[in-house]
Formats: structure tokens, sequence, C-alpha cells
């Protein structure tokens, strides 16, 4: 009986949903960037909450907002053992989220990825798990059934692995103290084993130096959450954020299958506020695809260079000042915008010229700019 209650339930609650869409009239404000190679740049946000766990928002609002923003996908990751408002709702179920989202997902082209987030104690903390099948299969009932036991969190991290789920580690700042530098050893050896192959640099609008270091050491999939718990127009309000934070994954294709791919291959970037973060092997081709020369054309010593910004990300690019040129200066390059430089070359007999650009904004470690070269050849 109590399974046909949900179902209809679940049927009404949907029909809501596709009602919300034609009324609403949703807009898409478009954030594009070109593709890098063979892949495709998704916008991905992978850690978000409605009020099936601690959120405020209803699931098909997930979807509209992400529709509004133009992501590829987004993970409702509710938090499994911590539900604030489940005296409220008729559905025990932890997929139901994901299932109420589905519908407008789809009509919208939203890639809706199912997940969750285990919630334990610290250490071992928060980790979401992804591309999962069952999300009810992973809450393993610890011991005593506290919700914040951390008993037998390898077993739930075990389950969502056998699912075929990816799991990273969360907010790696959280109730870990101010000079801990070290990965819990409970995470580590998880991530040691193959079963952790993430983790977040950016949640909410926090960054966490420390994460980069890991994630470069232990060879993580970088990823940025909004982790947003109330509406995302409140998200951006309280944060003075113009977008959310995003991980941008490089796919071959517009398809869950081809996420998992990437996050399983790393290939994966931060994009949050002005910045870009990622390892070098991502970053820079990433960069040459955004960061197009238009064109250039040398007059003696003086050569000019037309960037083309190609892309929604903004980068700072500074032209470095070396053997070849004189005279160092920065621009800052908006997004689809183009903008002309010039450089002063020191030897006019050169017939090519590298140049070096340091992209200030764009980190392939912490504090660590990347640096690319381009060589312009005198016609
Ligand atoms: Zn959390
Ligand atoms: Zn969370």
């Amino acid at each position: 009986m109590k399974i046909g209650k949900i179902h209809t339930a679940t049927l009404l609650l949907s029909m809501m949903s596709a009602i919300t869409v034609h009324s609403q009239n949703p807009v898409k404000y478009k954030v594009t960037f070109p593709d890098v190679g063979n892949y495709k740049v998704l916008k991905c946000e992978f850690h978000t909450h409605t009020i099936f766990s601690d959120g405020k928002v209803w699931p098909t609002e997930r979807i509209m907002e992400a529709y509004s923003d133009d992501l590829d996908a987004i993970s409702l990751t509710e938090h499994l053992e911590f539900r604030a408002h489940i005296s409220e709702l008729a559905s025990p179920d932890h997929n139901h989220s994901f299932e109420l989202a589905e519908p407008v997902a789809r009509k919208l082209d939203i890639l809706n990825i199912k997940g969750c987030e285990i919630t334990r104690m610290v250490p071992p903390g928060h980790l979401n798990a992804i591309f999962v099948s069952d999300c009810n299969k992973i809450l393993i009932p610890s011991g005593n059934r506290n919700p914040g036991d951390s008993a037998n969190y390898q077993l739930a991290v075990k389950e969502a692995v056998s699912q075929g789920g990816f799991v990273f580690f969360n907010h790696p700042y959280y109730r870990l103290s101010h000079d801990h530098i070290k990965l819990p050893e409970s995470i580590e050896k998880l991530m040691d084993a193959g079963f952790i192959n993430g983790i977040e640099l950016i949640n909410e609008n926090r960054y966490i130096p420390r994460s980069f270091d890991w994630a470069l050491k232990k060879n993580l999939a970088m990823i940025a959450s909004g982790d947003a718990h109330s509406s995302m127009p409140l998200f951006l309000r309280e944060f003075r954020l113009k977008y959310r934070p995003v991980t941008l994954v490089l796919a071959e294709k517009r398809t869950g299958e081809s996420i998992l791919d990437a996050l399983q291959n790393r290939r994966t970037l931060i994009w949050w506020k002005d910045h870009i973060m990622g390892r070098k092997e991502v970053v820079e081709p990433f960069v040459r695809a955004c960061v197009n020369i238009k064109k250039y054309e040398f007059e003696n010593n003086r050569l000019s260079i037309t960037f083309e910004n190609l892309s929604a990300a903004t980068f700072d690019v500074e032209l470095i000042c070396d053997n070849n040129v004189y005279v160092s200066q920065a621009i800052s390059l908006q997004p689809n915008t183009e903008i002309m430089m010039t450089a002063d070359v020191l030897n006019s007999q050169l017939k090519s010229v590298p140049v070096s650009f340091r992209i200030n904004n764009v980190w392939i470690a912490d504090q660590k700019p990347l640096t690319i070269q381009y060589a312009f050849e005198r016609k």
C-alpha cells in the first residue's frame, strides 16, 4: 500500500513538473566554449541539494536553474544520512529527488546524473557518489544508526563504486583544523585503493589550495561545486557571483557516459569567478582553443597581435619580457571579444619570433599561472 501511495504521488508531481515548464517560460543565458580538439567542453554541477535533504528548493527548480545557466549536466546529491525535511515528505526513497527532476531534465535537455552525498562525521567527512544506480543501497546503516556515525563508510563507498559510480571528496576544509595539511587517513586509504577518484577544489565560494596539491599528487579529478542549498539567485547574491562555480568537462560527446569517461581520465577543469584551474595537459589545449590569434603583422620591430576570445571565460594575458620582447604588458581578454596587443621585438632580423604569455588567472598548480608560447613568422 505504501508503495502504491508513492507511485501516485510521483505521477502527480511529475505532471505538476511538466506544467511548471510550460508556465514559467524558461530562459537560457548562453555560456559557450569552443571544442578542444575532439572534445566538447561541458558545464557540469556535480553537487547540489533540494528539500529531499537539507536544501530549500524543489528538484525540478534545480533543473530550471541549470537550464537558465546553460549547464549541460547536474546531479542532485542529497545527503543520505541527513534529511532535514523528512517529516514533511511522503517518500523515504533516496532516488525520489532524481526521479522528480528527470521528466523536466529530459524536456530541457539537461543531463540529470543520479547521485547522493555520503554524509559522515569528520573524518572521513562527506563524499559525493555520482553516476550511481540506486542511492538507497548506498545508505549503509552505521552500527548505532547515528546519522553522523563514520562507521561503515567504506561499505557505502564500495557500494557506490560497485554500481559503476564515481566518488569524490567534498569540501576538504570542513571541520578540519586550520593547520590541517594532510589528507584524513581514512580518505587517503580509499584514494590509494582506487575508490575515491576526485576532489573539490571549490565548494560554495571557497577555494581550497591544498586540494589542488592533493589532486595533482594523487591524480584525482578536479571538481568545482556550488553545493547550493538555497535557490541559485540567492546563492549568487550571497556570494556576489556572476556565475556559479562549475566543473568544465572535456567529453567526447554530450552524454553521461562521456562525462564519466572524462572524470575517470581526469579531463576536468575548474571555472570559478574569473579563475580557470587544472592540470597543465588539460588547461593548455583548452586555453589555446579559447584564445585564438586571429591575425598578426610585423612592422620592422613592432609586432601587432589580434587576440580573439572564443569563450565565456576571461583571460588575463601578460606578455612576458624576455630576450625577444623588451616591453611587458598585460591585457584582460573579456568573453567573446577581440583585442590588439603590440609587442616590441628586439631582433628585427629574426624570421620566427617566439613570444611567451603568462595567463595570470589560469593556474596549473596553486598560485602558478600557465605560460604559453606562440611563434610568429615574418612573411
Ligand atoms: Zn557536505
Ligand atoms: Zn552537500
